[in-house]
């Protein structure tokens, strides 16, 4: 019997707020036309963020011959994913653990998921003729201001150890000399961290899928979703049926009628300098391309931009986590309160650019669940979910979106690495609102409150 699931109490525009500065310096992003009219395919992704591009990618390698729709509700480039920092991180980065670690072998696990994230979009962008500056394998930083986080990186070096992964150990001397500030007194490298311009990866992938012959239509918001199959989805303009859908839509997921109650919408948030001048690129000093995450996963990640696609020299900041939906999220926290203290974060780091103006500050929703669990697999005969990426979407979204297409076609591609998920523990149910909102943003402001400088 089929089953609708009105997807509209959750608007897709509620997960963004501000401008994409991502988005904004990409010279000319593609426009893919909307859904109109009565359409057919063989397969609709729903999503056109990190999972949903992987899936539509993998199954035009896959299934070429078949008609393949991607269904996006805002810009492509310009929903989350693209919003994101892109760091591509292959080592755990657990955001509710203080060193972003777990136990060694749920960890271990997980890095091996996560380069095959970094390794897929790597062929990707070689396959498809991507401009390579679009992801640098130049590692990252995990970096401490404070004390406090000193000693989170002794933590998270020990968790190395144990994991025998290798990383260098830099003073405050070789801080400054790669980013030109005093700020940092250590810092951890690891080598095999990608560093990602989400939306310049997003748009020109998009792009490349339409070379393919993968139909892409961006602002159509899926409205209704009635199960089949056949699947029939509406949009303001549209309907397409379909025997076989891919739910790429991270936290939105719930709104298609699966994972309900079961996953918490956070908010975070990023600026960009306007493109420095000659002059102040010499007083920045550092090198010209890194990524620094914070000792304290409460504190703020740091990167250095250069070269044409990304508009020139530019530093992008990222802190501050707020929880609820973008209504409840906003109440009495104004976005310039957030602008403020992205703006004190930089001056901070940086007090002989505290002249430079931020061009961007935007806003991006992210999908975390209690026990850190994916909402995978196939929630109803022929729809298959690839939400709830845990605050790391460009590798989970990534790898979650490959095995999605792949369980679906059920050509025993990945076998192994879809069992392991398809056996995990699904999202774990959470009290009902506002209780999770207060007491998530309660305990969210009390970490981050710790995490004092490395913020
Ligand atoms: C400021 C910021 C910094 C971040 N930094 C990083 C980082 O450095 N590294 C990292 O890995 N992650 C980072 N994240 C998290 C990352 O952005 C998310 O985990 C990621 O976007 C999830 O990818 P996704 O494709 O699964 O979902 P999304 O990016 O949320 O994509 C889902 C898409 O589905 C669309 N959609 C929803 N409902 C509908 C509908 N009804 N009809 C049609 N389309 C719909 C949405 O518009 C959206 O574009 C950051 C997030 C933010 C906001």
């Amino acid at each position: 019997m089929a089953t609708r699931c009105p997807a509209t109490d959750k608007p897709p525009s509620e997960s963004c707020i501000g401008t994409n500065g991502w988005h904004a310096v990409l010279p000319s992003p593609k426009s893919f036309s909307r859904l109109e009219g009565s359409q057919t395919a063989d397969w609709l992704v729903i999503g056109g963020g990190y999972s949903g591009l992987a899936a539509a990618r993998r199954l035009a390698e896959t299934v070429p011959s078949d008609r393949i729709v991607v269904l996006e509700a805002l810009r492509i480039g310009d929903g989350p994913a693209g919003r994101s920092s892109g760091f591509m991180i292959d080592l755990p980065h657990k955001l509710d653990s203080d060193s972003y670690t777990g136990s060694v072998e749920a960890d271990r696990r997980q890095t091996i998921r996560n380069r095959l994230a970094i390794d897929f979009v790597r062929r990707v962008i070689d396959e498809d003729g991507l401009d390579p500056a679009i992801q640098y394998r130049t590692g990252k930083v995990n970096a401490a201001a404070t004390e406090h986080g000193d000693t989170l990186l002794a933590a998270y070096r020990n968790h190395l150890d144990a994991l025998s992964e290798p990383y260098e150990t830099l003073g405050a001397d070789e801080m400054l000399a790669l980013t030109g500030s005093r700020y940092y007194r250590s810092g951890i490298l690891t080598p095999q961290s990608a560093l990602l311009h989400p939306a310049a990866y997003l748009c020109d992938l998009a792009e490349a899928l339409s070379r393919r012959g993968v139909v892409i239509h961006e602002n159509s918001a899926v409205t209704q979703f009635t199960e089949g199959p056949p699947h029939v989805v509406r949009t303001e303009h549209g309907q397409l049926t379909v025997p076989k859908v891919i739910l790429a839509v991270n936290g939105a997921v719930a709104a298609f009628g699966h994972f309900k109650r079961r996953l918490m919408d956070v908010f975070t948030f990023a600026s960009l300098t306007r493109a420095l001048t000659e002059e102040e690129t010499k007083s920045l000093g550092g090198e010209p391309f890194w990524g620094v995450l914070p000792a304290d996963p409460m504190g703020t990640t740091l990167r250095r931009l250069s070269g044409p696609v990304y508009g020139g020299t530019r530093v992008l900041v990222r802190n501050r986590f707020i929880l609820g939906s973008k209504g409840s999220a906003f109440e009495g926290r104004p976005i310039n309160v957030i602008t403020r203290q992205q703006r004190e974060s930089f001056d901070n780091r940086y007090p002989a650019l505290a002249h430079v103006p931020m061009d961007y500050v935007w806003g991006g929703r992210l999908c975390l669940s209690k026990n850190g669990a994916t909402a995978f697999g196939e929630v109803a005969p022929g729809v298959f979910s690839a939400a709830c990426q845990n605050g790391l979407g460009s590798v989970n979204g990534t790898l979650h979106g490959l095995l999605a297409a792949d369980m679906a076609t059920r050509r025993n591609c990945h076998a192994g690495l879809i069992a392991e998920l398809t056996a995990a523990d699904p999202p774990v149910r959470i009290p009902p609102e506002p209780i999770t909102r207060r007491v998530g943003n309660w305990v969210i402001r009390r970490r981050e409150t710790r995490a004092g400088m490395e913020r």
